[in-house]
């Protein structure tokens, strides 16, 4: 074999950085995303970053696994070659089921980072449409790049304090978790890095993150905030904090959000990282999780574990919620479409039922359990099956198992077999 063709065969094989059409680094655009009151999204962009890290997430250049309600593309101009894809969802997704999002038009930050191509490049994004059947994406803004005439701002490199939790491998090779610190004060610094982990061993304390840990780097740091706590609005309480977290986001009490994307994100990427996981110091019930934007976990919140485990499904698997009480600040639509998450169906035969190879031969489809019949013979409990109430409804969704972390909290409460195959599949496409 010819050197040049062995070369050319080892760029191509070679996943992530320094494949064809990319050179070392990580690039992040920041973008303004608005919408609401009925109209149609609108994107501004507002600048590329360069995060002097060399790129550490996805192992392949196109996720299979689209779990977000938003994709984008990657493609290099002259060759007009998609160079890399990713899906995520957003403050802004969350925001779109809201009471709040046909009244209002909002705007949000917004960011997406890839690897930093070596030439001029394009970036699309697409939108699920979430009415239709497939959920497919639709392109909805596309902007090219001239990487010799484009402004890219350096990271502002801060003097923040950092601790390794769990150090598995280098960056490009492993699942790289940073937990950031919000509402701790320069007095509260070793509380923090011992609070983080504390999390850290109870996510790790739940299966398959336990057989997997191996597979993930986690990293804790610190940007001191000047007060103490996070905002809560009922209170008029507003303290002055590193990433201005609030409670009681979008009218719903347990929820916490922070707007401040670009601060977040200029803060994560002083580590290696690709899912943040926002540790605030509070003891309140006040938590969130958005596939490719952050988790929140209250420290001393007792429920921090279960928090940490359900909150992180949604953040890093893109898992939805199997419970099916209605969430008051959410608007379901009326349609009744199959969901693009991996633990919700419509189905209701086994053959629509995208779970169906974890069905044994023998379990009923619908899968009866105790809550609609109590005098039920047969206890499917511990079984694989398709078992009514999910996604904030009790009728017409259905979830894997009876119970499941992305259910309901509970002694001896674990993710069901079809969540931690979801997990799983997550990992391997960030790790090996
Ligand atoms: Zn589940």
């Amino acid at each position: 074999m010819k050197l040049s063709t062995l070369v050319f065969l080892l760029l191509i094989y070679c996943p992530g950085t320094n494949a064809i059409g990319f050179a070392e680094g990580t690039l992040r655009m920041d973008y303004l995303h608005t919408g609401g009151n009925r109209t149609s999204d609108s994107i501004k962009f507002v600048e590329l970053i360069d995060e002097a890290q060399k790129w550490s997430g996805l192992l392949e250049s196109s996720d299979k696994l689209l779990r977000g309600d938003y994709q984008f593309t990657i493609t290099d101009q002259s060759t007009r070659q998609v160079l890399f894809t990713n899906s995520f969802s957003s403050v802004y997704s969350d925001w779109a089921m809201s009471v709040e999002y046909k009244e209002k038009q909002r705007t949000f930050e917004e960011s997406i980072r890839f690897p930093k191509p070596s030439d001029d490049f394009t970036v699309t994004l697409f939108k699920r449409d979430l009415s239709v059947k497939g959920q497919p994406f639709v392109k909805f803004w596309e902007k090219s790049f001239v990487l010799k005439k484009e402004k890219i701002r350096a990271l502002r490199k801060l003097n923040i304090k950092s601790e390794m939790i769990i150090e598995s491998g280098s960056p490009e090779k492993k699942v790289d978790v940073v937990i950031i610190a919000e509402g701790f004060t320069k007095a509260d610094e070793t509380n923090f890095f011992e609070q983080a982990k504390q999390v850290t061993r109870k996510l790790f304390s739940y299966s398959p993150y336990k057989e997997y840990q191996s597979h993930f780097n986690v990293r804790a740091i610190f940007p001191v905030s000047e007060q103490r706590g996070v905002a809560i609005p009922s209170k008029e309480y507003y303290p002055s904090t590193a990433l201005s977290v609030y409670s009681e986001a979008l009218g719903m009490t347990r929820y916490a959000l922070t707007l401040q994307n670009n601060q977040l994100r200029d803060i994560a990427a002083n580590v290696p990282y690709d899912t943040i996981i926002i540790l605030t110091n509070s003891n309140k019930y006040s938590a969130a999780g958005i596939y490719g934007a952050y988790t929140i976990v209250p420290a001393f919140e007792q429920r921090s574990g279960f928090l940490m485990a359900h909150e992180f499904g949604h953040h890093f698997a893109g898992l939805a919620d199997e419970y099916f009480h209605s969430t008051p600040g959410y608007e379901k639509s009326k349609a009744i479409i199959e969901p693009y998450q991996p633990n919700i169906t419509i189905g209701k035969t086994r053959k629509t039922i995208k779970w169906r190879d974890l069905i044994g031969d023998k379990t009923p489809i619908p899968t009866p359990w105790q809550e609609q019949d109590d005098s039920n013979l047969q206890n499917y409990s511990s079984t694989v099956g398709a078992f009514e109430g999910a996604f904030y409804s009790k009728y017409n969704y259905f979830r894997p198992s009876e119970s499941c972390l992305m259910r309901l909290n509970g002694k001896n409460i674990e993710f069901c077999t079809v969540c931690k195959e979801a997990i799983i599949q997550m990992i391997k496409a960030y790790s090996k």
